[in-house]
């Protein structure tokens, strides 16, 4: 059944619909509520000043209307709450006069002032609330109303009897987990505690346990395969490595020798390399290309952006130059003959290595005879698209590249079927990015700062949350900073604006003008996180920072400092001080990251658009990871039975068949 068969649902909320992520019944039944309201009737002589309170009162006096300026009105009246009489205020209610008689009963929810015996209500119910009510709270966008969202779900749960459950009836039994239908019922409109701890419960069992069954999957089925023993010629690799523009680091070594011991063997890679922003983990993946190309065999790199692949690719062009070493770059845009004539040279085994984006794992890209598949930046990519490109190969070698420092625990659970390469030590000469966090009124101070930089020929990376204007959120966006840059610098210093709606040749375009040095400041939104390498850039000022992990800032931060320049980074912000100041602080990838982890979500430690598989709907990897461990063991005992994956559980097998 489809979306919009539901009762209400038209061509135009379907698009809005889509917006929010829902494209079917059953992504709109999984829309939980992010949090819920909770009123709670009390008596105001227990009400303290600071907390937000629930009360019932009787309206006394006929309501009064004074419009302050325009948009702004404020409506005033006295009511009596059990024996007290008080003052009510609503700001811009107005419209509400007509229904608010003398001596009605209405209930109030705002913050009572007992010096002035005013109560200022921020919500307001035209009857009085006699018991406890939880109200489920929805994020919406511009285009849909909370409580068409509301309608939608309920019809849903009305027409649809048959809710995809991936719980197999073994646990459900063991647990007393509730069914699925229920438990959605109850968590979009909970009638007490109780019912909706349980309906959360099963909801986070249920994701993990499906998680943990891919995870699990997957290990099983790298235990079974025997990999490709790469044989290449040692004196040609030497040579290769005697032409690096740079001596190694000593992890960079162990790493690249850990690599090399794997292609050799006849054990399959699955290899992860971790290490910190700067730490240098491309070229331990272009030597193990190199290598695997020496032996005969092709060699993919999947990088999350355009921009990042372009610049893998400009990388390897350079590196392997003077040797016969064939490379092609594919990603979304380029013309149609140009890819044809790529995937043409692929299926030859014309072309050594490839490079690009997700449109390396379209169903049309075959590979002669894929040996070695790299996917940097690894946490960005889902279970399921890594999947993907490991098959295209017959038993292709896989390493993976994160500079997401994942605190150990975790990283034992989420990575378990890995070995790990840890690349700790930077190259040399790099000096630590001092960091300073300021408030906004401080600004001027930073201005300065920029403007010493650029005297000095070097350049500047700006980084806010926003590309335009938006009323809601009151962030910077790159537009407007842009415009009060120019006119800071009486526009005598060229800036530029990135970010991700930018077409792609376009956004070539702006890189290459900042490379070359003819743009000084790069106005960008968090798209330039990842891989953007520009050694002469040595100032990073990034505007509500609060708005950011400590990990994503951190990974920001590492796109200066890239040489033995002294380098800053300037975090902008009026809130969250004392979480930025870690930044201050340490430089150490590993230690913000759990501290990142102490004081946020988990949300953020996987980067905060991340794709696939990390992204929980109910569950949180911090808060419930008890319930992972136990859908750890649950999933595997599961699979370790392979009958069960025959008959009884389609629909489980149906969600880990498309990771094949
Ligand atoms: P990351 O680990 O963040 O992906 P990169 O691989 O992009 O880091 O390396 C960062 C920069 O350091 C690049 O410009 C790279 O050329 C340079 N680099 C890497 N290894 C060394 C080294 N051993 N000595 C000097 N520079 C190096
Ligand atoms: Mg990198």
């Amino acid at each position: 059944m489809e979306l919009q068969e539901i009762k209400g649902i038209g061509a135009k909320s379907l698009e809005v619909l889509n917006k929010l992520n829902i494209f079917t019944i059953d992504d709109l039944l999984t829309y939980y509520p992010y949090r819920y309201n909770i009123y709670n009737p009390i008596d105001l002589e227990n009400a303290s000043e600071m907390d937000v309170v629930t009360i019932n009162v009787t309206i006394e006096t006929t309501p009064k209307i004074s419009y302050i300026r325009r948009n702004f009105n404020r409506l005033s009246f006295k009511a009596l709450s059990h024996h007290l009489l008080i003052n009510v205020v609503i700001f811009n209610r107005a419209y509400l006069y007509k229904n608010l008689d003398v001596g009605k009963n209405i209930c109030l929810i705002g913050k009572y002032n007992k010096q002035k015996n005013t109560f200022v209500a921020s919500e307001l119910k035209l009857y009085w609330l006699l018991e406890p009510k939880i109200e489920p709270v929805y994020h919406t966008i511009k285009g849909v109303k909370k409580n068409q969202i509301i309608k939608y779900i309920e019809n849903a749960i009305h027409l649809k009897e048959d809710i995809m459950d991936y719980i197999p009836l073994e646990y459900q039994k063991k647990y007393h987990f509730l069914s699925k239908a229920d438990a959605i019922a109850i968590l979009h409109n909970p009638k007490d505690f109780q019912s909706l701890k349980l309906a959360k419960l099963r909801s986070i069992y249920e994701e993990f346990f499906v998680f943990m069954l891919k995870i699990n999957y997957l290990k099983n089925k790298n235990e079974h395969i025997i990999g490709i023993k790469k044989e290449y010629d040692q004196e040609k690799l030497d040579a290769f490595l005697a032409s690096l523009p740079f001596e190694l680091t000593t992890d960079q070594v162990k790493a690249v020798n850990e690599c090399l011991t794997d292609l050799k063997s006849s054990k399959r890679m699955n290899r992860l390399i971790e290490g910190d922003v700067g730490s240098g983990k491309t070229i331990v993946a272009i030597i193990a290309m190199v290598a695997n190309s020496f032996s005969g065999y092709q060699s993919a790199l999947m990088a999350p952006t355009e921009i990042l692949a372009n610049q893998h690719y400009e990388t390897l062009c350079k590196l392997v130059e003077n040797f016969p070493i064939h490379i092609a770059l594919l990603t979304g845009n380029l013309k149609k003959t140009k890819r044809q004539e790529i995937l043409e040279k692929l299926k030859e085994g014309t072309i050594d290595i490839l490079i690009g984006t997700h449109a390396l794992i379209s169903d049309d890209v075959t590979f002669k005879n894929l040996g070695l598949v790299i996917t940097d930046e690894q946490h960005r990519f889902g279970v399921n698209q890594r999947g993907n490109l490991q098959n295209k190969g017959m038993l292709p070698d896989t390493i993976y590249m994160s500079a997401t420092p994942i605190p150990r625990t975790y990283a034992l659970t989420i990575y378990q079927d890995m070995d790990t390469s840890l690349i700790k030590t930077k190259p040399m000469g790099r000096k630590e990015i001092k960091t300073y966090v300021k408030k906004e009124s401080e600004l001027k101070s930073v201005l300065q700062s920029i403007l010493e930089e650029i005297k000095l020929g070097h350049q500047i990376y700006v980084v806010a949350p926003a590309i335009m204007e938006n009323e809601e959120r009151n962030v910077h966006d790159v537009n407007n900073l842009k415009l009060s840059f120019d006119k800071a610098f009486n526009y005598k210093v060229k800036s530029e604006v990135l970010h991700g709606k930018i077409n792609a040749r376009e956004k070539e375009e702006i890189i290459k003008r900042f490379k070359t040095g003819e743009t000084k400041i790069l106005i960008a939104t968090i798209v330039i996180e990842v891989g953007v390498d520009i050694k002469n850039a040595t100032t990073m000022v990034i505007f509500n920072a609060e708005m950011f992990g400590l990990a994503t800032l951190h990974q920001l931060r590492g796109r200066v400092g890239r040489n033995d320049l002294e380098s800053t980074c300037f975090l902008i912000s009026n809130y969250d001080i004392e979480r930025l100041k870690v930044l201050e602080k340490s430089n150490d990838g590993f230690y913000i990251s759990e501290q990142d982890f102490l004081m946020r979500k988990e949300g953020d430690l996987f980067g905060t658009r991340q794709s696939g598989d990390m992204v929980f709907k109910m569950a949180d990897l911090r808060r419930d990871f008890k319930i992972l461990l136990q859908t750890k063991e649950d999933s595997k005992c599961f699979l370790n039975d392979y009958r069960n994956l025959e008959k009884k559980y389609e629909t489980l097998l149906s969600c880990v068949k498309n990771i094949d």
